[in-house]
């Protein structure tokens, strides 16, 4: 049976997350006259966390589990429920409880107004430290500058999303998925609503700051061509430049004869060129690596048990 609105959450080592989620979600979603289910997706978790929300399930069945066969990642774990939500609208929020339930209902209210995302903006950015801030802005305005669709800044998953739009994120395949990328490339009615981001309730982040720059390459090079495409520039800028040193030197050449020196200026180039080409060839490789996850088009995930769900989707 579809439900109005089905909350997705991608759960990796939150058992000590799941009371306070669960009561907090159930707070927040009781007022607002709406059947709803929660589709908890555990992703390998290594604690405790299968067996606290099976133990939730058989407490209240509208809380549903999703067993993955492995750790996929948070943005296939989403996938994955996304997949499994059968709701008019989806929200996909984090077990950490850094996104308030309570907001869930300002986004139906904008839902009810008929758009079909409503996408929470964070306005502060609590318990997270400059260097953290600085990197995340830089790489809003990397992707902004790059990217043909607005990606909005400061905008995790937690937003509503009409059915319309969770049809429309079911057709793309890609085994890269940069979740905020896609939410913006599908278009549709979308509007902001700002709130305050909340420190993790309890546990750590799994984000350091390696996997955040392999996230930024995997938003960039999945919604930009650009820096594949700055080297014919580039190249052609230098060729022009080296045309115009040729020309000089064949001239000094000619009027004032065979000189060997220049073991300094041809070593600069060399290694300047050199340089220039393995860049060249790195930048390839990031997206021929990815090229590479694509064609094999494996699945995205596997599931090794569902509870509560009366079929596959
Ligand atoms: N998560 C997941 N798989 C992972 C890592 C994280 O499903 O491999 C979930 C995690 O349980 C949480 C959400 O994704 O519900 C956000 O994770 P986290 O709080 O670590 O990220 P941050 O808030 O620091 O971006
Ligand atoms: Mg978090």
């Amino acid at each position: 049976m579809a439900v109005d609105l089905s909350i997705v959450i991608p759960i990796y080592n939150e058992q000590d997350n799941l009371n306070t989620l669960f009561q907090r979600l159930e707070i927040a979603l009781e007022p607002l006259a709406l059947t709803y289910e929660l589709v908890c997706v555990n992703d390998g978790s290594k604690d405790q966390s299968l067996a606290g929300l099976v133990a939730h399930h058989e407490r209240n069945p509208i809380i549903k589990v999703v067993n993955l066969s492995r750790n996929f990642g948070k943005e296939i774990a989403l996938s994955a429920g996304i997949d499994y939500a059968t709701g008019a609208a989806v929200i996909p929020i984090d077990a950490d409880l850094q996104d308030p339930p309570e907001l869930i209902g300002m986004l139906v209210e904008k839902w009810r107004e008929g758009y079909d995302v409503v996408y929470a903006t964070r306005r502060s950015r609590q318990g997270e430290t400059w260097l953290k801030k600085f990197t995340a802005n830089a790489f809003y305005q990397t992707i902004d500058s790059m990217s043909p669709v607005y990606i909005p800044p400061n905008t995790g998953d937690f937003r509503l999303l009409d059915r319309r739009v969770v049809e429309a994120l079911k057709q793309m395949p890609e085994r890269n998925r940069f979740m905020k990328g896609m939410f913006a490339w599908v278009g549709y009615r979308q509007i902001a609503i700002p709130f305050d981001r909340d420190p993790r309730l309890m546990g750590q982040t799994t984000w350091n700051y390696w996997k955040l720059w392999n996230f930024a390459l995997d938003g960039i090079t999945s919604f930009s061509t650009l820096p594949l495409k700055v080297w014919t520039y580039l190249g052609l800028f230098i060729s022009v430049l080296a045309l115009i040193y040729a020309g000089f030197l064949i001239l000094r050449t000619l009027i004032f004869g065979v000189d060997l020196a220049g073991y300094a200026s041809l070593m600069v180039t060399t290694l300047f060129f050199g340089g220039i080409q393995l860049i060249t060839l790195g930048v390839i490789g990031e997206y021929l690596g990815r090229v590479y996850e694509e064609v094999k088009a494996r699945p995205l995930y596997f599931v090794r048990d569902a509870y509560g769900f009366e079929s596959k989707p």
